[in-house]
Parts: structure tokens; C-alpha cells; sequence
């Protein structure tokens, strides 16, 4: 069973499908933000865009909802949110419901 409450979860986003919209920036600006190519890359702690493709980082704790909101309604599908321990989908397109 999932229990998204206690896991560290991790997320990402695939540029390749993201429309630049910006509704995860709108969401949770200190974990997306745009880079000057228009679409959305994930932020660490240290406020560095990770720029490789698959790149995850950390949700904080006080922005489980909002990134797990940002991935249920992204437009493009192209956000994943992943449980660190074992990398399964708890938020995004491959996420069971
Ligand atoms: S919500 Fe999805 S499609 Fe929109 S900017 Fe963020 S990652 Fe891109």
C-alpha cells in the first residue's frame, strides 16, 4: 500500500511533454521553476534547476500536497512523483489511482 504520508517522495519532470503553462511553478515555486527555455525543471535546496533529463530531487515536506497537486493537473502529464525508497508513482501519468 502506499503511504505517501511518511515516504520521502522525490519528483521530476519530463521537458519533453511539459507545455510551459506553468501552473507546478504557480503550485510550488520553490520546487519548479521555468529555465529560459519556457519549460519547467525541478529545484533543489540549494535553489539550482536540475537540467538533466530524469533529474529528482526531495519534495519538502511542507510542499507534499501542492507538488502532488501540480503533478495531478499538469497539462502535459509530465510530472512524476516517485517514492524515494522504491521509486513507484504515487502522483503523475504511471500513477495508479
Ligand atoms: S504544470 Fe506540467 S506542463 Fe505545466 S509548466 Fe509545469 S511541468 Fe510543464
Amino acid at each position: 500500500m502506499t503511504d505517501v504520508a511518511t515516504d520521502q517522495l522525490q519528483v521530476w519532470v519530463d521537458q519533453d511533454l511539459c507545455t510551459g503553462d506553468g501552473l507546478c511553478v504557480q503550485y510550488a515555486p520553490e520546487v519548479f521553476e521555468f529555465d529560459v527555455d519556457g519549460l519547467a525543471y525541478v529545484k533543489g535546496p540549494d535553489g539550482e534547476l536540475r537540467l538533466a533529463p530524469g533529474a529528482r530531487v526531495d519534495v519538502p515536506e511542507h510542499l507534499r500536497l501542492e507538488v502532488i497537486d501540480s503533478a495531478k493537473e499538469c497539462p502535459g502529464e509530465c510530472i512524476h512523483v516517485v517514492r524515494g525508497s522504491d521509486g513507484v508513482e504515487v502522483a503523475g501519468p504511471e500513477a495508479e489511482d
